[in-house]
């Protein structure tokens, strides 16, 4: 019927996507003053062993709470943070964040901090890192940096020029959300990421019983084995689902069962031995 009315579709459609432009131009602006305003904060989310159980890192996540809408997810200002060009300012501000704080936690204690394509690929981004890293006095092999497969979908070498450079200074690299992009394995060749991510969705395919879901978890497990990468499983929120990703021979974790995306302050009170508290 919507067919017949012509030209009337698109009116009766018009409201609402005005609306939607509308509320995108409001948080873009909001989003501009987020970071000056200090309306921005960062969650760690543990990283366990799955064998021992042993807390090997943490995932750096952005949070930010607009004075009158309340919080806002990730989910919905990074995308508009990436087409405002404003993803790169957050994600230094994230990293350099994130870096200042793991100096806290123990030796062998990671944080991984998400980098979105627009940001790697921004000229300035490895001398980002590095002052980061100077500026912290964070080792170098404690950073982790999380990659999508969206990085690879651009024609041009530079996203493996920069994950190269990367490398060189000793940064790991993972691959986040595996299995959810345009996923090619040309990519797992071509850059060595210390650790595939497993995205949730699989993992609560598999312990439904979804064939598919246990098959595409096996298979990247296997292939991450032969080229000498570890696996993560994210999102994992109860035993049966690390019953299962354990058998299956994932060697990292992550979920609600471990722990939710917590403050910094919860974060170091994981180890009561931190030598700047007994100093303190
Ligand atoms: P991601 O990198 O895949 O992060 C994992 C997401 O899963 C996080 O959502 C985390 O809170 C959530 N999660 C962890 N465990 C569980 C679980 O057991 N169950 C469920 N249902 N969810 C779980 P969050 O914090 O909302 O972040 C969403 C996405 O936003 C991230 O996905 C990442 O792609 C992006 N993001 C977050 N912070 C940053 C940032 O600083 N820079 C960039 N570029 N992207 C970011
Ligand atoms: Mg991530
Ligand atoms: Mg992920
Ligand atoms: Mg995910």
């Amino acid at each position: 019927r919507a067919k017949d009315d012509g030209g009337g579709v698109h009116r009766a459609y018009e409201p609402q996507l005005h609306a939607k432009a509308e509320e995108r131009r409001l948080l873009e602006l909001a989003l501009r003053e987020a970071l000056e305003k200090e309306q921005m904060h960062v969650l760690y989310q543990p990283v366990v062993e799955a064998d021992s159980g042993r807390v090997v890192g943490f995932e750096a996540l952005a949070r930010w709470t607009h004075p009158e809408m309340g919080p806002i997810s990730p989910a919905k200002f990074v995308p508009v943070a990436e087409e405002a060009r404003l993803i790169a300012p957050i994600g230094e501000w994230v990293l350099r964040t994130a870096c200042a704080q793991a100096v806290h936690w123990p030796d062998d204690v990671r944080v991984a901090v998400n980098v979105s394509a627009e940001q790697l690929t921004h000229p300035s981004f490895v001398a980002t890192v590095v002052s980061a890293l100077a500026q912290s006095g964070l080792d170098a092999r404690r950073l982790e940096l999380e990659v999508t497969e969206s990085v690879f979908m651009s024609e041009d070498a530079g996203a493996l020029r920069v994950l190269d450079q990367l490398l060189g200074l000793g940064i790991q690299l993972s691959l986040d959300d595996f299995g959810t992009g345009y996923s090619s394995l040309g990519y797992l060749s071509r850059t060595r990421f210390t650790t595939i991510k497993i995205d949730r969705s699989f993992v609560v395919g598999a312990s439904k019983g979804v064939a598919e879901s246990l098959a595409i978890i096996r298979a990247v497990v296997t292939l991450a084995e032969s080229l000498g990468m570890a696996t993560t499983a994210e999102g994992v929120e109860n035993d049966t689902e690390l019953a299962m990703v354990r058998a299956l021979g994932c060697k990292k974790v992550q979920g609600y069962y471990f722990g939710r995306p917590m403050s910094a302050q919860d974060a170091d009170a994981l180890f009561p031995m931190v030598p700047e508290r007994l100093i303190a």
